[in-house]
């Protein structure tokens, strides 16, 4: 059995990347430059960009964190979202979800320029991965697939089962997995709440990626010999053996499943840290204007 180190893998790459920024400068180009919009005050959207913002300043890149207060109407957004989207320095912004009730997500990804939209979440750019073209492919999903590539997991002709199928995790990893490329070329099955025997369906598979937020859901008789298991769930639970009284668990109950497993993604550090370094990934490829040139 294989720990898969999510942890290494995205130091390894923010390097490569800090690397490539450094070439840059000294030849006059164009930093990269990600902004990102806050709306509100809430704790946990805070943690996750000031983690996008720390991540920029650590590779070298520019960042502009945009923080609105929680009473900002749709509108005002929209017009910020319109400034960003005409902003020549910025290559790449995101707007931190949830958004408060009365605005509605659906439009302010929609506002959002899809050579600008560097978490992947622009109809247009969910179809451009839909249809095999290259795109800003979604911060968890394009992570996962960096780590099966780093540690050369096979994945062709393989059964690939997902637990979830949500927009941001279960939906495009699906997609991913069934592409004509590699990681891809498995046969792809999609799980939710709804569907029946999801212990056999997941028996079944080689390659078992499961987001459903379940803390432990997943045991030991969900896993075939040999499979290589993808935990992304983050649950926080109280916990008196840890000093600030949480700790982290996946929707795989670890220490039972993880003997049975070629590789398998610990929580935390498996799935998470490789989400900014999607993110980062995501903005050089804007800067660089590989996707829309
Ligand atoms: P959602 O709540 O949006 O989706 C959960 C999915 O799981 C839904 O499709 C739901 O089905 C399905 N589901 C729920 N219960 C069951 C069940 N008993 N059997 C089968 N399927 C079930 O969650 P997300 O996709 O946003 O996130 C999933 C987990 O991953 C969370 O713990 C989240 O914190 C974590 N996460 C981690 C990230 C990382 O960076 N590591 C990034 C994003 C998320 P239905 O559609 O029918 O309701």
């Amino acid at each position: 059995m294989a720990i898969i180190d999510g942890k290494k893998i995205s130091q390894e790459i923010q390097g490569e990347i800090a690397a490539e920024i450094q070439k840059i400068k000294s030849s006059g180009g164009k930093i990269p430059h990600l902004a990102a919009i806050l709306v509100g005050t809430d704790g946990a959207s805070e943690t996750y960009v000031g983690g996008k913002v720390k991540a920029c300043e650590r590779v070298g890149f520019k960042s502009t964190l945009v923080r609105l207060s929680h009473t900002t109407s749709e509108n005002d957004l929209l017009k910020k979202i319109s400034e960003l989207n005409n902003d020549k320095d910025i290559d790449g912004f995101i707007v931190q979800l949830p958004l408060p009730k009365s605005i509605s997500e659906r439009k302010v990804i929609e506002a959002i320029a899809p050579e600008k939209d560097v978490d992947g979440f622009h109809p247009a750019n969910v179809g451009r991965m839909a249809l095999n073209i290259p795109t800003y492919l979604p911060a968890t999903p394009y992570g996962i697939l960096q780590l099966i590539e780093r540690y050369k997991i096979e994945t062709a002709g393989k059964n690939c089962v997902v637990v979830g199928r949500s927009h941001i995790v279960g939906s495009p990893m699906s997609i991913l997995m069934a592409r004509n490329a590699y990681p891809g070329n498995c046969t792809v099955t999609i799980t939710h709440s709804k569907t029946k025997k999801l212990k056999e369906i997941c028996s079944s598979a080689d390659i078992l990626i499961v987001a459903l937020g379940k803390a432990e859901f997943l045991t030991v008789d969900y896993v075939k010999q040999g499979a290589v298991v993808i935990d992304v769930g983050i649950t926080r639970i109280k916990s008196d053996k840890t000093k600030s009284g949480w700790k982290l668990l996946g929707d795989v109950k670890y220490d039972e499943v993880a003997p049975k497993c070629s590789f398998i993604t610990p929580v935390p550090g498996g799935v998470g840290p490789m989400t900014i370094t999607s993110l980062l990934m995501n903005t050089l490829k804007a800067n660089k204007k590989e996707i829309y040139k």
